[in-house]
């Protein structure tokens, strides 16, 4: 035994002398320097190394150059097709004048961050039926580096560490904790104490979330940390799971698996050595089928504080105690330190989707303070005695009349927030929403595909008498995006910029008194961050969803935003989008001032709905294939079998499919396209009943003169 632990400390002895003496020199090929965790604290003013910039996660440049006085002369330096097709939600990272960038499904770029020359790309070669595992597209948010290499995850759950001189892989290590169940990766690693933090998604399908530490260096598992309970008969993994249990009824294990996914945020104080994880909802969504109905079924919807070093449980705080809503916490957090009453405090800030913006303690996790950021009629406000949110009467009796809200989608999702020391002010890419959740218990648990014991309107399903204007005027309503500018110090708002559809994209302050943001109708705006003001604006021709960020290089600051409309808003919501000019132009665009270069024009042409040349079956079959249609494929394919046009509209395409249909739906005849073989799930006469529903809606929307835009060929 002593001899094992001589052994290993002469090894760590090892390690430690050869990271120290070596010296920050360029190799031949390169001038990269290694990433160390000095050097993400006190990130150089010019670069950007870690997700949200440093540990802290406020995406602020400090830069100056563009500023309020010189951002009319912005314009674009280079940009970059990406390689997907998908959502593009990643902000790049730029260290030794390089700019690293994911695209979806897992795919990783390097250009030059001065010419915009490609320098390398890996693609993970994730099968492209893996997408329907997943619940808001193939999206990835980013990439993290450390040392002498760059790590990203990929959509099925792998997590590669590539040569960031070369982007070849060095080691990769499957997250999954079984391959049978949903999982997927969407967020960022963050990299801390040489360990690399990655959690995962899956809780609208059936999963058990958890978070894992590996070792930069080897890929070896170092923690792992569960957000929720397993089987109490195979045994608790640590006293915080036999704890925490206790909170849960039931057989959770079973029925959707408990869910609580860390699929985005994580922050991290070194000082305090606490990393903060973001936990997602529930899985089901429906506490009467999760939890029987009681329970705050911790860490559901909190904000967990760990030591960064082992994963051991600090302390916690749930915004949503038993969420029954798929009200994450999983949003962007920000530590920040701020006079609060005179009192300077260290914070931790997060507006998760239930639509309170909470400033927390970030030492002890005290609840500071909790107000409502957007429109909320789930709670009448928070008790800061107890911290608890105080419900709605009949909220859980499903007495509750009407919409709730906010909506699944939430009152801020993942678009990242910004906070500016210089203003003191966080920055919330929020959203007005709401949604009528209706208790939907005819399958239980269906492992394997959306289930959350809800019929969700408008999300999935939105009457067939609305007539399409008033769809549209339903989604402008109901998810309305809106920019808000808060005191995190006081709690409350400064200036709001009302938006257009959806969430608007993640943001950037800087120093320059600028704030950022793309919106889903094409526009790229800088803002004054004090007040508001449009400032300068560019039009992007496309969706634009993802963060931009801010370089420096020979003196010249840059601004960088990664294209491609898609996400959320790309799948299920088409039937309350309307008829919009949604494509997805994925590449990456750098800007800096007095640059002249453009982008190339996007033709588009209108297309008429075709008339259905198929029978449309019974009406049985039809109100039997309603029900499956928005069970089985109306989150990829759209809610009324409206697309919201990032995956094929069914409608438009019955002619040509429906001879094959059964080889499609049931067998997997276009699964290298992305549709999988739905056999397991879908009887041949169901299949035809979805048929059935898919050309009856061809025909309803063909006699409405639907019409939609596509890029002209
Ligand atoms: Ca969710």
């Amino acid at each position: 035994m002593r001899n094992v632990q001589r052994a290993a400390c002469a090894a760590i002895a090892v390690l430690c002398l050869s990271a120290c003496s070596r010296e920050p020199v360029a190799n031949n090929e390169s001038d990269l320097q290694p990433v160390t965790g000095t050097r993400i604290v006190s990130a150089e003013q010019g670069e950007w190394l870690s997700h949200g910039r440093d540990y802290a996660e406020q995406r602020f440049s400090p830069l100056t150059q563009i500023n309020d006085q010189t951002v009319k002369e912005l314009g674009l330096a280079w940009f970059a097709p990406l390689p997907t097709r998908r959502g593009i939600e990643a902000t790049p990272l730029m260290a030794d004048g390089v700019l690293y960038v994911t695209a979806s499904w897992g795919h990783v770029l390097a250009f030059d961050a001065r010419s915009g020359e490609p320098l390398w790309h890996f693609d993970p070669k994730v099968p492209k039926d893996y997408g329907v595992r997943g619940c808001c597209d193939a999206v990835n948010r980013g990439a993290a580096l450390w040392g002498d290499k760059v790590y990203a995850a990929s959509y099925d759950g792998r997590l590669n560490a590539l040569d960031r001189n070369t982007g070849e892989l060095v080691w990769q290590v499957d997250t999954r904790l079984n391959t049978e169940d949903p999982y997927t990766v969407t967020g960022a690693p963050r990299i801390v104490n040489g360990l690399v933090i990655i959690g995962n998604g899956g809780a609208e399908l059936g999963v058990r979330g958890y978070v894992t530490a590996y070792d930069a260096e080897s890929g070896e598992q170092r923690w792992r940390f569960f957000t929720v309970p397993g089987n109490p008969a195979e045994g608790f993994e640590d006293a915080t799971q036999a704890r925490i249990a206790k909170t849960w009824y039931g057989q959770w294990w079973e029925n959707g698996k408990g869910g609580g996914t860390a699929w985005d945020s994580f922050a991290f104080d070194p000082a305090l050595n606490l990393l903060y994880i973001g936990v997602g909802n529930g899985s089901s969504w429906n506490r009467k089928i999760r939890s029987e109905g009681k329970g705050d079924n911790l860490f559901l919807s909190s904000i967990v504080a760990v030591k960064a070093d082992t994963g051991e449980y600090v302390w916690h705080y749930q915004t949503t105690p038993g969420d029954s809503w798929d009200y994450t916490a999983t949003q962007h957090m920000i530590l920040a330190d701020i006079a609060i009453d005179g009192e300077p405090r260290k914070v931790i800030m997060q507006a998760p989707k239930n639509g309170f913006f909470y400033v927390l303690d970030r030492e002890s996790g005290e609840l500071l303070s909790a107000e409502k950021y957007m429109p909320v009629n789930w709670a009448s406000h928070v008790d800061m005695e107890t911290g608890r949110p105080v419900e709605a009467p009949g909220l859980r009796d499903g007495s509750f009349p009407g919409m709730i809200q906010p909506a699944p989608s939430g009152a801020h999702n993942w678009q990242p927030m910004s906070y500016s020391p210089k203003t003191g002010l966080v920055y919330i890419p929020a959203m007005v929403s709401g949604a009528i959740y209706a208790d939907d218990f005819s399958a239980k648990d269906r492992g394997g595909i959306w289930n959350t014991n809800y019929a969700i309107a408008p999300m999935l399903e939105v009457p067939d008498a609305v007539p399409v204007e008033q769809r549209a005027q339903m989604g402008e309503m109901l998810l309305k995006s809106v920019l808000v500018a808060r005191d995190p110090a006081s709690n409350r708002e400064v200036w709001r910029a009302e938006g257009g559809y959806f969430s608007s994209s993640g943001l950037l302050s800087t120093a320059g008194n600028l704030l950022f943001q793309g919106d889903l109708d094409g526009i790229f705006r800088a803002r004054a961050a004090d007040t508001g003001k449009v400032l300068w604006q560019t039009d992007v021709q496309g969706g634009l969803m993802a963060s931009p960020m801010s370089y420096s290089l020979d003196g010249e600051q840059y601004i960088a935003v990664a294209q491609g409309w898609g996400g959320i808003s790309g799948l299920p919501y088409g039937a309350v989008s309307g008829p919009r000019n949604m494509i997805n132009i994925s590449r990456l665009m750098v800007y800096k001032l007095g640059a002249e270069a453009e982008l190339p024009s996007v033709e588009v042409t209108e297309q008429r709905l075709p008339k259905p040349t198929l029978e449309p079956g019974t009406d049985e079959q039809r109100a039997e294939g309603r029900e499956l249609f928005n069970l089985y494929c109306s989150v990829c394919h759209g809610g009324n079998a409206i697309s919201a046009g990032l995956i094929s509209d069914l409608r438009y395409r019955i002619n040509d499919l429906g001879d094959s249909w059964q080889a499609i739906v049931r067998d997997g005849a276009m699964a290298s396209l992305g549709m999988p073989a739905r056999g397991e799930f879908v009887s041949e006469s169901e299949a035809e009943a979805i048929k059935a529903y898919v050309i009856e809606q061809a025909r309803l929307g063909h006699e409405r003169g639907e019409k939609r835009l596509v890029p002209a060929r």
